[in-house]
């Protein structure tokens, strides 16, 4: 293709127009200033619209617990990751200078995959594209280079990161990659990342594989003792949230119905919710189910639901026909859920923190309508509404769109030029990461596009939003409306 060339009289102009955007950081941000008016604050309160969602509808609200209606402090991150070394040390034998590794709070994010065969931890795009820079062996970024040595291309093949379909007669498939979508999981991949770097700086050699599933096991058997442990002291992790109460009056007042269906056991989430709620927690629940066993809950055709006795601590053996409120049931399947309390399809909303277990199933399979409660908006939308932060993601767009414009231009002093821009544009996209994470950048994007984790979410939750709470901004009958969004053939913004 003939690259346009441009008359020698307006090269010079402008390039010095540019230039002088470029060549002086104070020249540069008056530019900024005076050229564009910077967005509004986004509101760390918001619930966000993937898809058109009338509260009118709903009839039904069904709750996961942990991380949906139970949000944990920081100081979980660090008891998991210290029962699941401690564990590595003791059943697995790992060695004992494992021991003196602490957890290094703020390394990784979740939706991350780790590759299981070379033992790198790595973030996808929603095209499954390796985001340069945010791989990782170890505590050590591996040079892109070396990435590209390693996987011959950036884009990964599907078979890496999906199954196929999950009712083929194919057998098990087990991908070579594997994500780590649960908020339990981030001091699992800060275990799996200090344990790799203790054996490459010692030398030690060692199986990618076998030490995942050796960390994996080690953090999920502690569950169990880790429930004991916040059972004796709740306020020591968990979140209060004084306005959940209030969330629950008002959806009984508008007469809606409430389940819970969650993983753990009743005697954790009990504690938890007297302490967030009060000891009448159950009243406001018609339903309630615990070690239900998600995603199989909502999967598997029959497992029966067994009733647990609160007295004796334990679960009885006799048939379940219906369901009582004031009753705690265990294990079940959405089916007998559904075909004993008639809850049906759009009627319900359930919440879940996790973009499969929780919400994936149930959207695809139910019809349910779906709201994610996603943690880490509070840290990415407080990043958002920082001044500095929107200059520089203005600035990134300004600079992006002057070297998409004059590219094709000839000239050296064209080129030197667009080399500045280029090379700035650089600098400023890897700030524009690090203020999220260090390591990883936004949960949410790579330099380009939504992340593989991103993509996910926006297909299974309706709505998303930081806290559970987030809802009483709006009232019971509600509609959530998408963004009009604007598509590459489309004009250039809807808000002109
Ligand atoms: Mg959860």
């Amino acid at each position: 293709m003939l690259r346009p060339t441009v008359p020698s009289a307006i090269v010079p102009s402008t390039v010095a127009k540019y230039r002088a955007k470029t060549c002086s950081r104070a020249t540069r941000r008056y530019g900024r200033s005076t050229t564009k008016k910077l967005p509004q604050d986004v509101n760390p309160k918001g619930v966000f619209a993937c898809n058109e969602l009338d509260l009118k509808e709903v009839q039904v609200y069904g709750f996961d617990y942990d991380y949906t209606l139970a949000c944990y402090k920081p100081s979980m991150d660090y008891l998991l990751y210290n029962l699941g070394r401690d564990m590595l040390i003791q059943k697995y034998k790992y060695p004992e200078g494992i021991g003196n590794l602490e957890y290094k709070k703020d390394f990784a994010v979740r939706g991350l995959h780790y590759d299981i065969e070379k033992g790198l931890l790595l973030k996808l795009d929603s095209f499954l594209q390796i985001q340069f820079g945010t791989v990782y062996r170890g505590l050590h970024p591996v040079p892109d280079d070396e990435v590209l040595r390693l996987y011959k291309n950036r884009i990964i093949p599907i078979a890496y990161v999906e199954a196929p379909n999950k009712h083929s007669h194919d057998g098990p498939h087990r991908t070579k990659m594997v994500q780590l979508a649960d908020l339990f999981s981030v001091p699992e991949m800060g275990l799996l990342c200090n344990v790799t770097e203790y054996f490459l700086r010692n030398h030690i050699d060692y199986h990618p594989e076998i030490l995942f599933r050796d960390v994996k096991n080690s953090v999920q058997s502690c569950h169990p003792i880790m429930h004991g442990m916040v059972v004796q002291n709740v306020s020591e992790y968990l979140e209060q949230n004084q306005d959940l109460k209030r969330f629950f009056v008002r959806l009984k007042k508008a007469n809606k119905k409430m389940f819970l269906v969650t993983n753990s056991p009743f005697h954790f989430v009990d504690i938890g919710m007297k302490f967030l709620v009060g000891d009448d927690w159950k009243d406001y629940f018609d339903v309630v189910i615990v070690q239900a066993r998600k995603p199989k809950f909502f999967t598997e055709e029959s497992r029966p639901l067994r009733i647990y006795d609160e007295v004796n601590k334990t679960q009885l053996w006799d048939r379940v026909t219906k369901l009582d409120k004031g009753a705690i049931y265990l294990e079940g399947t959405v089916k007998q859920l559904q075909d004993m309390t008639g809850w049906r399809g759009h009627q319900v909303l359930y919440f879940g923190d996790h973009p499969y277990s929780d919400l994936a199933d149930v959207t695809l399979e139910h019809g349910w309508r779906t709201g994610a409660i996603i943690k880490e908006l509070t840290h990415e939308i407080s990043t958002l509404n920082n001044p500095k932060f929107k200059e520089n993601a203005n600035w990134l767009q300004m600079l992006t769109g002057l070297i998409e414009e004059h590219q094709d231009y000839e000239g050296p002093d064209v080129q030197t030029v667009l080399d500045e821009w280029i090379k700035e544009r650089d600098k400023l996209r890897n700030e524009i990461k690090r203020v999220f994470n260090e390591q990883f950048g936004s949960v949410f994007r790579t330099y380009h596009n939504p992340t593989y984790f991103s993509r996910r979410l926006f297909r299974f939750a309706d709505i998303y939003m930081s806290t559970i709470t987030n809802l009483l901004e709006y009232s019971t009958h509600h509609t959530f409306y998408p963004r009009r969004g604007v598509m590459p053939h489309e004009y250039t913004s809807y808000f002109v």
